[in-house]
């Protein structure tokens, strides 16, 4: 991506490569406004003000974002920072991108005040992306030219930005499944959150790419001759690594050993259809040995944020491994930006578009009952330490990628990843959990702690004359909901017991 001085012009040719038929006017009218507004004004690098909207526009056009959306994000700073009102805005460019670059303004006073406040940021953050997502997708892109220019920042304020990127609009963004939005977020944040560790995962990938690159170059010339003989038409075929941050969540899951990380590098192929991909994945199967569990169909069975791709991890010169990836341009596009690739050029429609794409990709009703668990949370837990962890569950159940499994009625349940028969009975009742005494996976009783994968068939045995749930559960338990109800069920056999044990009159003097 290009960072930097950039005039209009720049701007202008950029959206016109990617649409010829782009109401330039528009933009051009925005751009002096904005312009005239924030004239005399410095960026604290010493960089005129308009490239930070100029900017932020770049990052948007790149994203395929319609006419109306750059020019907000030309003007998104004026109200709040000249002496341009958002009346004036509403006047000049009518109803549209005023309440755009209100909304802006808006989620812009939304600030990262520690985990307490963490909540009421998101929920703040959700009813904003609720009325409008265009709001938050351009607020990604303004997040993103203020991280790359946080050098010139005092170092607390710097730090406080980066965190807040990391921990709110990173996730909103892969909620969103735009995957380039929030690996570009966290990378830039990273180095201000963690930079001892930015450095060393940056020495680790460095090294790691340089070694990895001929090896790279050499199977991708391979691949290309394997499908030219196959007759496989191809659009593109490219190594990618793995984004910085999320390099670095994953050493540390493996004692910090890059060897063991097997998507570091990637070879993508994108092709025309979706035949294309699975006839292209057999081809790729007998030319490399498949790793055995490696292959993910995503295509058939997208991820919750709409992720589409085939995925296969392959032997190559005597031991060393590569994953492909292979998805059609559509899928492509959808993966690095998510929502934004469906941008929509006619605004009420768009709106609309947004409004049902926000509801299949978050599932608004889960989003409501994730913010009623939250406040439910905040009411009832009282103790810092034990907030704090339960927050940490509830992010992890919100934010994990997710399974889907099958009742034996062929009901679908969706449970975050790593989710094992305890978390399906829970989820399915509460009675039904307690009373579990056993799981049949695929018709085949399955161990309780081991983890469930998408498509299985789950059936849970009932024992009415079981006491309650085994503590031990809490042990492979995932779902904050699950370990809630086990915990619920031994607080209330404790409080039982000692109802049981101590007679009521001496409970009643001891109050
Ligand atoms: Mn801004």
């Amino acid at each position: 991506m290009n960072t930097g001085l950039f005039t209009l012009n720049d701007l202008i040719a950029q959206v016109k490569a990617i649409r010829p038929d782009a109401d330039v006017k528009l933009i051009e009218r925005a751009f002096a406004v904005a312009d005239s507004a924030h004239k005399g004004q410095k960026r604290m690098s010493g960089e005129p003000y308009i490239q930070h909207p100029l900017n932020a526009a770049m990052i948007l056009v790149e994203m395929h974002a319609p006419d109306p959306v750059i020019a907000a994000a030309l003007l998104h700073d004026v109200p709040e920072d000249t002496t341009v009102t958002l009346e004036e805005i509403q006047e000049k460019f009518g109803e549209d991108i005023a309440s755009m670059v209100n909304g802006i303004s808006k989620v812009g006073k939304i600030k990262y005040r520690g985990v307490e406040r963490y909540i009421e940021n998101l929920r703040k953050m959700f009813v904003a992306m609720a009325n409008d997502i265009r709001v938050i997708i351009i607020k990604f892109a303004d997040r993103l030219h203020n991280l790359q220019t946080l050098d010139s920042m005092p170092q607390k304020k710097a730090y406080r930005i980066a965190l807040e990127s990391l921990e709110i609009y990173a996730p909103i963004a892969g909620r969103l499944g735009m995957n380039e939005i929030k690996g570009r977020l966290e990378d830039a944040a990273f180095r201000y959150v963690l930079p001892k560790e930015y450095d060393f995962t940056l020495e680790l990938a460095t090294k790691a790419t340089q070694n990895k690159q001929p090896a790279i170059r050499k199977i991708i010339d391979q691949t290309k001759d394997e499908f030219y003989n196959s007759g496989i038409l191809f659009i593109d075929i490219h190594g990618r690594y793995k984004h910085l941050y999320s390099l670095y969540r994953k050493l540390l899951k493996y004692g910090r050993d890059i060897t063991k990380i097997y998507d570091f590098t990637a070879i993508r192929c994108i092709l025309p259809t979706t035949a294309d991909c699975y006839a292209a994945l057999g081809i790729i199967h007998s030319r490399w040995t498949p790793l055995k569990g490696r292959i993910k169909d995503y295509i058939s069975q997208p991820k919750p944020n709409g992720y589409q791709s085939l995925h296969t991890t392959v032997f190559y010169d005597h031991g060393s491994i590569v994953e492909f990836q292979l998805r059609t341009p559509e899928m492509h596009e959808s993966a690095e930006f998510g929502i934004a690739a469906h941008w929509n050029y006619d605004e009420a429609k768009s709106k609309k578009m947004a409004a049902e794409g926000l509801k299949r990709l978050i599932d608004a009703e889960k989003e409501i009952e994730w913010i009623n668990q939250l406040s439910v949370l905040q009411n009832t837990v009282k103790d810092k330490q034990e907030f704090l962890d339960s927050l940490e569950e509830l992010k992890l159940d919100v934010f994990r990628d997710r399974i889907f499994v099958y009742t034996p009625k062929g009901d679908v349940i969706d449970l975050p990843e790593e989710s094992t028969p305890i978390d399906f009975a829970y989820h399915i009742h509460t009675d039904i959990g307690n009373t579990c005494s056993a799981a049949k996976v695929n018709g085949i009783i399955h161990p309780l702690d081991q983890t469930l994968r998408s498509g299985d068939i789950v059936e849970i045995v009932t024992d009415k004359s079981r006491k309650g749930p085994n503590p031990d559960w809490l042990k492979f338990a995932k779902t904050r909901h699950a370990k809630a109800k086990i915990r619920q069920y031994a607080r209330a056999g404790l409080a039982n017991w000692i109802k049981g044990v101590i007679p009521a009159a001496i409970r009643k003097k001891t109050k």
